[in-house]
């Protein structure tokens, strides 16, 4: 069935903002302030994106991991009359239309036939693929996670022992897997997984003091404000103990626990160790269609593939007059980076609107 989605208002200014996480909602929340009417399309059954499925990593105090943040927005976009949430759904195509956008957009049987006067796309990221580093065990191991595996785990069931039992020991944190690594055409660094993981293991070390917590790292990024001190804590007083080094196999054997092999690039020699949980720090990719978008938009993409911004100084607007982007699926930014970069996607549209 095709059809125009009812119940809204021709004389206002229209925005179509693809993708539901933190970014298409912080440009769809700050485009209604300005009294723009906003469509936000969202592929899965519910908006969020990936952060609403983190824990919260306060301790004694709040450790501003911003994921509560998330949650925040989520409300106020449903409570918001002018944003016309579409989930489960797709946008099946758009073309110019003057200096607008016609769009059709899938959900179920039906298609919704939009006109809008801008587009902001906002589809985020995709872990890395381990399927091609079988040296990790993923998908074998069963105590081998990714670190959105531990968020969503310590989020459903509130504590490390509830999610994986009393017999976990010892841990290990493997950072920079399928990041920065030019073998596999992922030169770039994914900028928050220093930050989670750190978070990760403070909490866990706070639930289990007697727990034992490896971080295996090349070179520890700590981008955002107050982080260093954050870490020197980690080290001084969680022992959280920092091993130079990037494994190079882990393996299990029945009713064995998971062996690391590794070279300690300051000892400078191989080492095995034994572990209860590995958790694997993915990069962030760029999603699942990026493409497909991009060419429906007409907009380019970068060398690693995420969405390219018209320069490296201008990230938010395109080589396409009106389309704009916001938040991951230009490349790796944190809660706060994402909403900062969408607010200004939702001005620079705005603008674009009106001028
Ligand atoms: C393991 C892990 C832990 C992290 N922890 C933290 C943390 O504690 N604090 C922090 O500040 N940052 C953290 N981050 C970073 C954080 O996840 C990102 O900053 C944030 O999710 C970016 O939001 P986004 O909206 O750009 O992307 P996403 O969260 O990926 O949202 C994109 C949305 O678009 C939808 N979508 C995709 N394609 C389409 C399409 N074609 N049509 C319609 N919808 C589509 C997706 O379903 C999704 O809902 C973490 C990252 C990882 C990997
Ligand atoms: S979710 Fe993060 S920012 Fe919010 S209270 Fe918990 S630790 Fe603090
Ligand atoms: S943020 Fe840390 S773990 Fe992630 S790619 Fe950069 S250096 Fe590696």
């Amino acid at each position: 069935m095709r059809g125009q989605l009812e119940g809204y208002n021709l004389e206002r200014k229209r925005v179509l903002v693809i993708g539901g996480g933190t970014a298409g909602m912080a440009s769809a929340l700050d485009l209604v302030e300005r009294g723009v009417e906003v469509f936000l399309i969202e592929k899965e059954k519910e908006i969020g994106g990936r952060a609403a499925d983190y824990c919260c990593k306060a301790t004694e105090k709040c450790n501003r991991c911003t994921a509560c943040l998330v949650l925040q927005q989520k409300d106020k976009v449903m409570q918001e009359p002018l944003i016309h949430v579409l989930t489960s759904a797709n946008v099946k195509d758009v073309t110019k239309n003057g200096r607008g956008f016609k769009a059709t957009v899938a959900r179920g049987e039906d298609d919704i036939a939009l006109e809008v006067q801008a587009v902001i796309v906002a589809t985020g990221f995709d872990p890395y693929d381990l399927k091609r580093r079988s040296e990790f065990a993923y998908g074998l191991e069963e105590n081998v996670i990714s670190g959105l595996e531990l968020e969503k785990a310590l989020k459903e069931k509130g504590s490390l022992t509830a999610a994986f039992g009393s017999g976990i020991k010892k841990i290990g944190f493997i950072q920079c897997v399928g990041s920065r690594d030019l073998s596999i055409g992922n030169g770039y660094c994914s900028r928050v997984c220093c930050m989670y993981a750190a978070k990760l293991a403070k909490i866990i070390r706070s639930e289990l003091p007697d727990v034992e917590i490896d971080i295996f790292y090349m070179d520890f990024q700590s981008f955002g404000k107050g982080f260093s001190a954050f870490n020197q804590e980690l080290r001084e007083s969680d022992k959280i103990k920092f091993i130079r080094a990037i494994p190079s196999k882990i393996y299990g054997f029945p009713y064995d626990r998971l062996t690391v092999r590794y070279t300690d690039s300051l000892v400078g020699k191989p080492c095995e160790d034994k572990y209860d949980l590995i958790v694997l720090s993915l990069a962030i990719t760029p999603s699942e269609g990026t493409q497909e978008i991009a060419q429906q938009l007409g907009i380019a993409l970068d060398d690693y593939g995420f969405m390219a911004g018209r320069s490296a100084q201008e990230t938010v607007a395109t080589n396409q007059a009106g389309v704009f982007l916001a938040g991951v699926c230009q490349g790796p930014k944190d809660i706060p980076q994402t909403i900062g970069h969408a607010k200004a996607a939702a001005g620079q549209a705005y603008l674009y609107l009106n001028s």
